[in-house]
């Protein structure tokens, strides 16, 4: 018993040809990968740059102050985080930003 459905994706042809070639040299497969990001997708996560602990962002609050997410283990946010630091880790979370084509929360 599989809760598995077929998928079709349309995707830049030259592009598929590296991944397969990635997926391969790695020993994943395809739909593994995909399956991964989209539960990121509709889960997303990320790290505190404090405590460390994982949280999940449906799970924590914005700071009014300042707008960043409030680990939900700590309590930490921008407020703590001089400029500098403060700047360092804006410019990480992007990453996740440009994945989700969006902003975290
Ligand atoms: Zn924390
Ligand atoms: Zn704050």
């Amino acid at each position: 018993m599989t809760d598995k459905v077929k998928l079709t994706i349309t995707i830049n042809k030259n592009l598929l040809a590296i991944v397969k070639e990635r997926v391969k040299s790695k020993g994943l497969s395809l739909s593994r990968i995909i399956e991964n990001f989209l539960e990121f997708y509709v889960n997303p996560y990320v790290y505190c740059f404090k405590c460390g602990e994982k949280f999940f962002v449906d799970k924590a609050e914005v700071c009014p102050k300042c707008g960043w997410l409030k680990c939900v283990n700590c309590g930490a946010c921008r407020c703590e985080l001089d400029d500098e630091t403060a700047a360092a880790v804006f410019h990480m979370r992007r990453v996740y930003e440009d994945l989700l084509m969006g902003r975290i929360k």
